[in-house]
């Protein structure tokens, strides 16, 4: 399509444009949108152009502990050491190569789960409405857009109803701009031009049906999507946090380099050995492996989560996940199965049992002696609807909203025929449902008169109600004390209570009217808690992690499903909108952090209620599916969306999308997100006290006036080797079983807590007197100063080997997880002896290195030293606990 004809899109008439586009407004055929997604490929934006390849490997050099590094070689160059710095730079490209390559990987899989969230669209396919993928959309489908709907692609409208967009996406404005089919003129600039939908704009409120006109890369947003600007997606508070610590470190390491450096030079050492006895401290505190090791560990988790199919969309939320102590979730859906069946009906003052459920029609038309009040209460369930019992004539399953569906299940178990009820009662007109405003009207036609039906929330219907309509379908005196008694009976049973109204005069305006509704009678529904949910509750409850169901549905029926699943207890209050509407902002604090249970609340609402907990220091997870869910998402700490049922302006809003929009999977998640901290505290914790040993064994050197016991070299050879081959693996732990017994880990608390700071320091000083104290020992015995210091550098990777062991689990010993639970911890041990025997006794590494075999004897030594760190560290852990805070703490703290 030239750009120039697809401009002029917006100053054609609707039939103009379905011509050029040889389409009609029943859409295209299956074959026809076929043949043309081949000619025309998918509708999706070509792939966001990051920062290049070359400029991303750049960026891997542009680190503080690199230029020290980089500084380093340059020195080792300086004095003729060709050797050192070879090795020194080829580290430094090494571990640039593996920080590119892997935080690619986590990138390009990040990407990948924001894209498997498939947006899928309405679409007219053979005069059908048919529900398909948007990458399959074609230029001259007629696509349906509803409220929450994110516009597929670029649309020419020719039909709008209230149709409201926001096109932020395009224009930055982000007030929704009203939607009409009217031409506009052929030089109107994008904001003006009402009668189109863009792709990638949301639609807030109303419904519009539209043709496609350009897909892919030919919409308004694919040509600018180069001008998006590419967030830095992989850094999270933690890497944030780690870089601080990173030029903390550069600071101290230069600190002592120039403090040894001095100290050596003024005892008269050779200028060039201090020197290098600098670069080789320098070296040796840097923990090289860090970034990398972060990243890896947060997309590791990102992909456990996905395969709990809790997509994350940002990655800060894998930490976030770790500190979160409330969590706000939806009820219907979430907390709830969403299947529902209509269990009691209230008519004329009476209640009916409706226990049966025949998901099949009945044979027979028409229940002998259904009373009339009845009967008209059913037909209101049935034209007030949008759900359909099956899909077509050859049957299928229901579709539609489950309240809904139950209503016609309902109906049909009172032996109405409601597909050719809906034949022969036109629907006229309409109030769609709306979270905000929670009942639904329409207006058909019944016997050539109009007539409205009305189904909502009874607090909505009752007070516009004058007369209710009898048992006997005439209409009599309301008492609506009687009504509200009633109803109040079936929400304490757990039942989500619909009342129904028939419109007066048989007009609809944008509006109900105030009054003169006529009652007609209410319908109870079951909506059974899910099992896992109750399971979950328990468990985020053990966690330390309250929380609370915020719904739209009546007080009563949120407190009876609410202690079904153990969020609220007999007797807890229950707090409405109404009620959160009259606190001010005090108030609202300490009631949302008291309170677990809101009902009859309006979305805007949700954003209030995040912010006082947020106001009362609480770390929030709120879920929600709707359009006016959107800003509580955003304001929450973690903004948690619904896949299955939840709108594509949710979607968008969210850090974190359900698949499944269960409760259970949300709780999943928040174990999974603690497993991967607790994976990075023990990767920190592991490689911590070698580049602390490293550094002090050089300082000592120098400061005592030996020799240095391990090279610059051999310490990066140590460095680089285990980083990869020890501290990685423990990437890959699985998550502990006590994690959920702990309480949240505090927002901005210092990634390692003080007895972990203490576990540092003790095996750090083990290392170093091993290491030292081997050194000097076999030096004694007359070994060559290559032997021994192929001794020291011996004892710090079987150091680390044993108290890799201990790093496996934060708390436990290291069989806690299963021996072999994660094969890459033996992997990793195994390649990293088969390395170490290279290094050890493999000529040609012996010149690069300055390595030689040490005598036989000397490995008992270094078994036993390695040995007793690993026992020394595991009885500090038994005494200890192992860290500051305990199992079973969570229930005391909260
Ligand atoms: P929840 O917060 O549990 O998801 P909803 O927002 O779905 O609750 O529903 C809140 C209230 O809105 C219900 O109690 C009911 O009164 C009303 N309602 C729900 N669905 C419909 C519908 N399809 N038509 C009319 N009213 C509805
Ligand atoms: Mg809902």
């Amino acid at each position: 399509m030239a750009p120039e004809r697809a401009a002029a899109w917006h100053a054609r008439s609707p039939q103009d444009v379905l011509d050029a586009l040889r389409s009609s407004p029943h859409g295209l055929t299956t074959a026809d949108a076929a043949e043309r997604l081949r000619r025309h490929g998918p509708n999706r934006l070509p792939g966001r152009r990051g920062p290049g390849p070359w400029q991303r490997l750049a960026q891997q050099f542009h680190q503080p502990l690199i230029y020290i590094l980089l500084a380093s070689g340059a020195i080792a160059l300086l004095l003729g050491e060709w050797a050192d710095a070879g090795v020194i730079f080829g580290v430094v490209l090494v571990n640039a190569l593996i920080g590119f390559v892997q935080e690619g990987k986590a990138a390009d899989a990040l990407a990948a789960l924001a894209r498997s969230v498939a947006s899928t669209v309405t679409v007219l396919r053979d005069g059908r409405m048919v529900a398909c993928e948007a990458v399959e959309l074609v230029p001259g489908d007629v696509v349906r857009l509803g409220a929450g709907d994110k516009v597929p692609a670029d649309l020419r409208l020719f039909d709008a109803r209230s149709l409201q967009i926001a096109e932020a996406a395009l224009t930055g404005e982000s007030v929704a701009v009203a939607k009409d089919t009217a031409t506009v003129p052929a030089d109107g600039v994008l904001a003006e031009r009402a009668c189109m939908a863009y792709a990638g704009t949301l639609v807030t409120a109303g419904q519009g049906c539209g043709v496609v006109v350009a897909t892919g890369a030919d919409t308004e947003v694919g040509r600018i999507a180069h001008l998006l600007d590419v967030t830095d997606a992989l850094a999270t508070p933690l890497t944030r946090a780690m870089a601080g610590f990173s030029r903390v470190l550069l600071w101290l390491i230069l600190g002592l380099a120039v403090f040894g450096f001095v100290v050596g030079w003024m005892r008269g050492e050779a200028l060039a050995d201090m020197l290098m006895a600098a670069v080789a401290l320098a070296v040796g505190a840097i923990p090289e492996g860090l970034p990398a090791a972060v990243t890896v560990t947060l997309a590791i988790g990102v992909a456990r989560m996905a395969r709990r199919k809790a997509i994350v969309r940002r990655l800060p939320a894998v930490e976030t996940l770790g500190s979160t102590t409330v969590i706000c979730s939806d009820k219907t859906g979430t907390l709830t199965e969403n299947r529902m069946t209509v269990k009691v009906l209230w008519q004329g003052g009476r209640s009916f049992e409706w226990a049966e459920n025949t998901p099949e029609p009945s044979a027979e038309p028409g229940r002998a002696g259904l009373p009339a009040g009845l009967n008209e209460l059913l037909v209101a369930g049935v034209l007030c609807n949008d759900a359909r019992l099956q899909a077509d004539a050859a049957g299928g399953p229901a579709s539609g909203d489950p309240t809904e569906v139950a209503l016609l299940v309902a109906a049909d178990v009172g032996g109405l025929d409601g597909a050719a009820l809906r034949g022969a009662c036109p629907r006229l007109g309409e109030i769609p449902f709306d979270a905000a405003r929670p009942y639904m009207a329409v207006k058909v036609c019944v016997a050539d008169h109009p007539v409205v039906f009305v189904k909502g929330g009874l607090e909505a219907l009752l007070p516009r109600c004058a007369a209710q309509i009898g048992v006997d379908g005439c209409p009599e005196a309301l008492d609506p004390a009687a009504v509200e008694v009633a109803a109040t009976a079936l929400a304490a049973d757990g039942l989500r209570v619909l009342a129904f109204a028939r419109g007066g005069d048989g007009t609809l305006g944008a509006e109900l009217p105030a009054q003169g509704l006529v009652f007609l009678g209410l319908q109870a529904m079951q909506d059974p808690p899910r099992p896992a949910a109750i399971r979950a509750v328990a468990a985020c409850r053990a966690a330390g992690v309250t929380v609370k169901m915020i719904t739209g549905d009546h007080a009563a029926t949120a407190l009876a499903v609410a202690r079904q699943l153990g969020i609220a207890a007999d007797g807890d209050a229950v707090l409405t909108g109404r009620d959160l509407a009259g606190l001010d902002a005090l108030a609202l604090q300490a009631a949302a952090m008291r309170v677990n249970v809101f009902a009859r609340v309006e979305p805007a609402q949700k954003l209030r209620l995040v912010q006082a907990l947020q106001a009362g220091g609480e770390v929030v997870a709120m879920t929600g599916d709707g359009v006016n869910d959107a800003p509580a998402l955003k304001a929450a700490d973690i903004g948690v969306a619904m896949g299955a049922g939840g709108t594509e302006v949710a979607k968008e809003a969210a850090a974190m999308v359900l698949t499944d929009d269960n409760f259970a999977t949300l709780e999943a998640a928040v174990e999974a997100g603690r497993g991967v901290f607790d994976n990075l505290v023990k990767f920190i914790l592991w490689t911590l006290p070698t580049n602390f040993a490293e550094g002090l064994v050089i300082l000592f050197a120098v400061l005592a006036g030996t020799t240095l016991p391990i090279t610059p070299l051999q310490i990066l050879w140590i460095n680089m080797t285990t980083a990869v081959l020890l501290g990685m693996t423990l990437a890959f732990e699985p998550i502990e079983p006590d994690v959920m017994g702990r309480p949240p880990r505090p927002p901005g608390a210092p990634v390692l807590d003080a007895v972990q700071m203490r576990r540092v320091v003790l095996v750090g000083a083990l290392l170093v007197a091993a290491a030292f104290g081997l050194f000097l020992r076999w030096r004694g015995f007359g070994a060559s100063l290559e032997e021994a210091r192929t001794i020291a550098v011996n004892v710090f990777v079987a150091g680390e080997v044993a108290y890799l062991f201990n790093c496996r689990s934060l708390r436990g010993g290291f069989w806690r997880g299963g021996v072999l639970a994660n094969p890459w911890f033996w992997l990793g041990i195994g390649a990293m002896v088969a390395l170490q025997a290279a290094f050890t006794w493999w000529p040609a590494m012996n010149r690069l290195f300055a390595s030689a075999p040490p005598p036989p004897a000397a490995w008992l030594e270094i078994g036993a030293a390695a040995w007793a760190l690993a026992l020394a560290v595991g009885l500090e852990k038994r005494l200890t606990g192992g860290s500051a805070s305990r199992p079973g703490a969570a229930r005391i703290a909260r």
